[in-house]
């Protein structure tokens, strides 16, 4: 900025002590190009202030964003240990599932005399007891509360299962 200051003050210097006018027309000249170079630098300066204060709120942001990141991986670890403990592979209720054995049409438990449904059971890995069976003309029919399959169980098998002789 000084040397523009020194270049305005010369030509104004020399413009009054020149007496040809076409000369003098032309330092004017020299001035106000010298004015508008001034003026261009004046806003190139506001600019870069301007660009200064955004590169200070970027590294602001930025920082905050490191030390999200930090907590966020911290988290992450911290999730990765505890699920270290779950297999992953098994079925969330598989401690909670009975050992069954078929026995037709039904499977059952040790110990339990209610039939479950065999297709929970063999497609979907669900233990679904059956409710108390309707009774109809060939034996007990059952109906299972997930799938809503109805199996009859025939009389004579129904009765051998329960020990009953016909
Ligand atoms: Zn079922």
């Amino acid at each position: 900025m000084g040397a523009i200051k020194d270049v305005v003050d010369l030509a104004t210097q020399l413009s009054e002590s020149v007496q040809d006018r076409r000369f003098t027309s032309d330092l004017f000249k020299i001035i106000q190009l010298v004015n508008t170079i001034q003026s261009e630098q004046a806003s190139l300066t506001e600019k870069n202030i301007e660009l200064m204060s955004e590169n200070a709120d970027l590294k602001q942001s930025i920082s905050v964003f490191k030390s999200d990141i930090a907590i966020l991986n911290q988290q992450i670890s911290n999730l990765k240990n505890q699920a270290g403990d779950i297999p992953l592979d098994i079925p969330r209720n598989a401690h909670s599932l009975l050992s069954l054995k078929f026995k037709t049409p039904f499977y059952y438990a040790d110990g339990d005399p209610t039939p479950f449904c065999p297709t929970c059971w063999e497609v979907n890995k669900k233990q679904i007891h059956f409710p108390s069976p309707l009774s109809s003309g060939v034996g007990p029919e059952y109906t299972c509360p997930n799938c809503k399959n109805i199996i009859i169980h025939p009389r004579n098998e129904y009765r051998e299962s329960k020990g009953i002789s016909a």
